[in-house]
């Protein structure tokens, strides 16, 4: 082994992530946290052909006004490539983030927002690291940082990125989450179901017996999946997972027979198969309560769908090699790695699915997506000081 880089700059890191907390930037704004990156990466000295954006912004649902932002740097060793990546969007709550320091614990004094650690931790994580190696001459194997956009709203950036853009890595890591040394060596995988119930209308007070209520099919369906534990936590046998009904729509007047009304509903699973049975059982008990309700001439409703499949379970071999590096790291830090599986979705989720296995750490967020949003800044720190020496750990 090769001498590995000492101590990061711990109060530059801090600098830079309060700094970039405090930049506006939910999913689709990205831009000016893309620029706070750049202006850093070449002021300290990287070359305007080791940067590159992305047009990955322009194959996403909803646009957004940057691409994914890439630094690829050849080793300066041999060895194999390392990606290292964060996100850089983060939820329209954090709008208006005015990060404040109290102890060792970062919140914003706007009470009205969340703080922005999740991710401008995770991205302030890559950008110290990225310079501090060039800063200090440090030895390094070939490196890509990513700062990927639209993570929040579905992990865009990460899912339709042009993948041969990372240059190939052979182990990779993501930094977005709490504790610095729990890994998530897997996440679940998310449908999204949207359900549209048609009904008859007929006046309410005048012929309701002619009309078929969407209401009423919904209310059929929901209470079926209820009853049936398919809804909320779902264990079944040795299987698991979780649904939502999360979004209900439909109605004008109170006499009207209600004849449209739209659902949206989620299931999700770490067992693609299971994951499978939970859409397929939503999807009966809609079409078992169109039938079930009619109208006196024996007419009823029905229900299509359009569901997509949000993001992909996944789960890394125990032997992972990235998996492997990190706890190496960790321990050689004196500190005890923790692997988990996430409940929610992660740009790992994609990475992972496009060939490139990736483990995600934390990097000192508490409470995301609230307005009780906190960085804890030794998470922070014990994250910078891993990145540091995942990205300049140099095998001879
Ligand atoms: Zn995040």
């Amino acid at each position: 082994m090769q001498a590995t880089s000492s101590e990061p700059n711990l109060s530059r890191a801090f600098e830079l992530v309060m700094e970039l907390m405090a930049i506006s930037g939910k999913t689709g704004n990205e831009a000016e946290v893309a620029d706070y990156i750049k202006n850093k990466l070449l002021k300290a000295g990287y070359s305007e052909n080791q940067i590159y954006i992305d047009d990955t912004n322009q194959k996403t649902p909803t646009p957004s006004n940057t691409g994914n932002l890439i630094l690829t740097l050849p080793g300066t060793h041999e060895g194999d490539r390392r990606l290292l990546s964060a996100h850089m969007d983060t939820v329209p709550i954090c709008v208006g983030s005015q990060p404040e320091l109290n102890g060792r614990i970062v919140h914003s004094t706007d009470p009205s927002t969340g703080l922005g650690a999740d991710d401008r931790a995770g991205t302030a994580v890559l950008l110290n690291t990225a310079l501090e190696i060039i800063e200090n001459n440090l030895p390094h194997p070939p490196l890509t940082f990513c700062w990927f956009i639209q993570e929040e709203t579905g992990m865009h950036g990460a899912r339709l990125i042009n993948i041969e853009d990372l240059s190939n890595p052979k182990l990779a890591f993501n930094w977005d989450g709490g504790s610095a040394t729990k890994l998530s060596t897997g996440a679940t995988g998310s449908y999204r179901i949207r359900a549209k119930i048609e009904g008859l209308a007929s006046h309410a007070g005048g012929a309701p017996e002619k009309g078929v209520s969407a209401i009423a099919i919904a209310a059929h369906a929901i209470a079926d999946l209820d009853k049936n534990g398919w809804h909320g936590k779902v264990i079944k046998g040795t299987s698991e997972g979780t649904s939502n009904v999360g979004f209900i729509e439909g109605g004008e007047a109170t006499n009207v027979v209600t004849d449209l009304v739209h659902v949206r509903a989620e299931a999700r699973s770490h067992d693609p198969e299971f994951r499978k049975e939970m859409l397929n059982q939503i999807e009966q008990a809609f079409l078992k309560a169109a039938e079930a309700v009619t109208n006196i001439d024996g007419a009823a409703g029905k229900v299509t769908f359009d569901n997509n499949l949000v993001y992909e379970s996944f789960r890394l071999e125990d032997d992972d090699p990235s998996l492997m590096e990190v706890e190496k790291v960790i321990r050689g830090l004196g500190l005890e790695p923790e692997r988990s599986i996430a409940n929610g979705g992660l740009d790992a989720n994609w990475l992972t699915a496009k060939g490139i296995p990736s483990v995600t750490m934390g990097c000192g967020q508490k409470d995301p997506h609230t307005v009780k949003e906190t960085l804890n800044l030794d998470e922070f720190d014990n994250a910078c000081r891993i990145g540091l020496l995942l990205a300049t750990q140099v095998s001879t």
